[in-house]
């Protein structure tokens, strides 16, 4: 046992590494994530391997847990992936922090443990009870129980989050020394959970993505410091893994969204609704289009880029936006899509759905390949996408998005957005774009509007 264990853990890393490499691409995601689990599988049963006690324990979690997870997993909408995913991420943070204070009572308050244990149980703690509060707070907004804007505490807020962080590691040093009293622990737990939740309620929605993925890292580096307190190498690479490529992915959101992580957990973004139709003085007149106009106006046209959004996947347009780019093909019409890094509520979500439809991969173009090509196109299709078509992100500084790069919308020839009303999008705020001369909005269900202008192209 003492030679299988080991070799086991490796194979097992080996198909996390192999796994992640599959999921740089949309069309081997599905196969990265297969290969990544059958890696878990063999990590979790090589752990099993060594138990030497508490089978039924062990074995009473696994079926509660597989009774929990797997009909939720199977029939959790796509388009609840997102809170779902943070759901998962937040409940790893949880474990581990109960796994530290499960050892802190079977260790006497730590008497028997030796520092680097004691050092890295008090931290996986901290963090994953901030990473659990936080993605409990983040799933509240993603599934709307809780409102997507700011709730903070304003200038306080800096201050009480630094006293909470402060006042977690006091607890954390007098449990570590010793104080067999579980309440130093407890303690601990509490105060980090409401520095997690302060940490998460304070952001503004189009700041999400960041936080997502920070809460993640969050999550991954506190297993990898329960793997050490546990002496468990798989704990400890699969957590480093998760840690690091976190990491990695909440620096590139940031940079995409022009933010600076500090300046996000610090709060503050994503603020003020402007209510469509308030009395600002703003003229929104709108202009609304026929599903034939919107198909002329295609059919003649030499480009058309296609700005997929959240709505394409409320609406499961992505098959029906296929058809009707092959039509235009057929036509003679090159069609694009252009691809906002935090279009939908996940990174690559925009990517996966057209990637289900078969698009072509050549066709999807990152926002910085794209931008400039907007001012030579005859007509942008909106579908379904708002905050990341918001031209106030670049011109008004008083926009709670100022800042945030956006796909160039608005310098098409033409501009038909497609969606079912004038509501905001995930950031609560108003779009000049919907208001300006040359957009024209064609309200209803993405999918029915886009069948429709499919049904029309053929008819011409
Ligand atoms: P938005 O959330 O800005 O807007 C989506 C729009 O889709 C809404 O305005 C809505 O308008 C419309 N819509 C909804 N259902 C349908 C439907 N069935 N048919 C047609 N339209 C529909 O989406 P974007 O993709 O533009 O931006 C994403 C936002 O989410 C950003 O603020 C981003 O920061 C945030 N976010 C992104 C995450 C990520 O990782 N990608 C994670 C968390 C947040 P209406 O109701 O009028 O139809």
């Amino acid at each position: 046992m003492e030679t299988l264990v080991p070799i086991l853990y490796i194979i097992a890393f080996g198909l996390f590494i192999y796994g992640l490499m599959g999921l740089t691409g949309p069309k081997t995601a599905v196969r990265g994530n297969k290969i990544a689990a059958v890696g878990m599988t063999i990590a979790v049963i090589a752990t099993l391997l060594q138990v030497r006690h508490n089978w039924v324990l062990i074995v009473v979690g696994l079926i509660v847990g597989a009774a929990l997870g797997v009909p939720s997993a199977r029939q959790v909408k796509m388009t609840a992936i997102p809170q779902m995913v943070a759901l998962f991420n937040g409940v790893g943070g949880g474990a581990v922090a109960l796994i530290a204070w499960s050892e802190f009572r079977t260790s006497g308050g730590f008497a028997t443990e030796a520092t680097y244990v004691i050092v890295a149980s008090l931290f996986g703690a901290i963090i994953g009870s901030v990473s659990f509060w936080g993605s409990l707070i983040a799933f509240g907004k993603l599934q709307e129980i809780l409102p997507s804007r700011p709730i903070g505490l304003g200038k306080a807020q800096q201050a009480v989050n630094l006293l909470l962080l402060v006042a977690a590691i006091v607890c954390a040093v007098f449990a570590g020394l010793g104080g067999a009293s579980q309440l130093w622990v407890i303690g601990l737990l509490v105060l980090a959970a409401v520095l997690g939740m302060l940490v998460v309620l304070p952001i503004g929605g189009a700041d999400m993505p960041v936080v997502i993925s920070l809460l993640n890292a969050l999550t991954g580096l506190s297993a990898a410091a329960a793997g050490i307190a546990l002496d468990n190498t798989a704990m400890i690479v699969a957590g480093m893994i998760v840690g690091a490529s976190g990491s990695i992915l909440t620096n590139q959101m940031a940079v995409a969204m022009n933010r600076t992580i500090p300046a996000i957990v610090a709060g503050g973004f994503g603020g003020t609704t402007l209510v469509p139709g308030a009395d600002d003085g703003v003229d929104r007149t709108v202009t609304s289009t026929s599903a034939a106009d919107a198909a002329i106006q295609m059919a003649y046209a030499s480009q058309v880029i296609v700005v997929p959004g959240y709505g394409m996947a409320v609406a499961q347009a992505q098959h029906a936006v296929k058809d009707m780019a092959k039509l235009l093909e057929a036509k003679g019409v090159e069609v694009k899509y252009a691809i906002h890094p935090v279009a939908g509520r996940m990174p690559g979500h925009m990517n996966v759905l057209l990637a289900e439809a078969d698009v072509s991969y050549d066709a999807l173009k990152e926002m910085d390949d794209i931008n400039d090509e907007f001012s030579r196109t005859d007509v942008t299709l909106v579908i379904g996408a708002n905050d990341v078509t918001n031209p106030a992100a670049r011109s008004d500084s008083s926009s709670p998005i100022f800042g945030m790069p956006i796909l160039n919308v608005d310098q098409s020839r033409s501009v038909i957005v497609l969606k079912r009303s004038m509501s905001s999008g995930f950031a609560g705020i108003d779009n000049p774009l919907f208001y300006a001369e040359n957009t024209s909005m064609l309200f209803g269900d993405a999918k029915k509007s886009v069948s429709e202008v499919t049904e029309e192209l053929k008819a011409l």
